[in-house]
């Protein structure tokens, strides 16, 4: 073989095994040096991070200065709080939808250093004992081969330098698609979805829940009063996206 094809047969092979490496996890173009998000700059300009306007408890974007959304007002979210990075709008939905329906399971690793980021600057006097992933039915796993809540929280974990635990929640209840529902069947879809299988893990300490997005919260907030069940101190929610506040959420409550 030629020394030119030779090269150039190694770089086919190399960017085979490395294929997250160089290229934009998003557009697929080359990446002139590795990123921490997996993003070229292009990309990463249209990402909309979440910023300080934001709902004091679900810590979704808000449209107006109040310091909580209808949602969070109406419902009593079992959650302490929550906190996300970026708004769950194009960028952000194309990175999911590669996780979730594309076998893309490498991309958990950048979301893992998105939450790392927002974790340091969110959590900032929050002692957190113990992290765990949004279960999955065993079903549910077969199918996609993975948690992707689990791989994210296990990346997450490692770069935090905290424990990650996916033996401590199991969903029991195999629910509904929640996308397709409105608010309130969201909230009756879930309920009892979610059991602490080790209570003794929780007790008296500070839990955090990761997950990939967050829609109105009553996934997490289900996870959230099964471990304050189990008398976990506090719960927390960090996720990588969540929906902008929507008016008509609440409209068919
Ligand atoms: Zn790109
Ligand atoms: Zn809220």
């Amino acid at each position: 073989m030629q020394k030119k094809k030779l090269k150039e047969f190694f770089r086919k092979i190399l960017s085979e095994i490395f294929v997250d490496k160089y290229n934009c996890i998003v557009c697929d173009s080359e990446l002139q040096e590795k990123s921490k998000y997996g993003l070229c700059e292009d990309c990463k300009s249209k990402v909309r991070f979440v910023g300080d306007k934001i709902c004091k408890k679900c810590g979704r974007l808000q449209l107006n200065e109040a310091d909580y959304c209808l949602t969070c007002k109406e419902h009593k979210r079992k959650f302490d709080f929550a906190r996300s990075c970026v708004v769950y709008d194009d960028v952000a939905k194309e990175i999911v939808r590669g996780i979730k329906f594309g076998g893309k399971k490498y991309f958990c690793k950048y979301i893992a250093n998105f939450l790392a980021q927002k974790y340091q600057e969110a959590f900032d006097g929050v002692n957190i004992d113990v992290i765990v992933p949004v279960p999955l039915t065993k079903k549910k796993q077969i199918i996609r081969g993975y948690n992707q809540s689990w791989e994210i929280a296990k990346r997450f974990a490692e770069v935090v330098d905290l424990t990650a635990d996916d033996k401590i929640v199991a969903k029991v209840n195999d629910t509904q698609e929640q996308a397709r529902l409105s608010g309130k069947e969201r909230e009756e879809n879930i309920l009892d979805a979610f059991e602490v299988n080790l209570p003794e893990r929780v007790e008296g300490k500070s839990v955090l829940i990761i997950d990939d997005v967050m829609t109105t919260g009553s996934t997490a907030s289900e996870i959230a009063r099964a471990l304050k069940k189990a008398k976990a101190k506090e719960v927390y929610l960090l996720t990588f996206a969540s929906t902008k506040y929507k008016v008509e959420e609440n409209q068919e409550d």
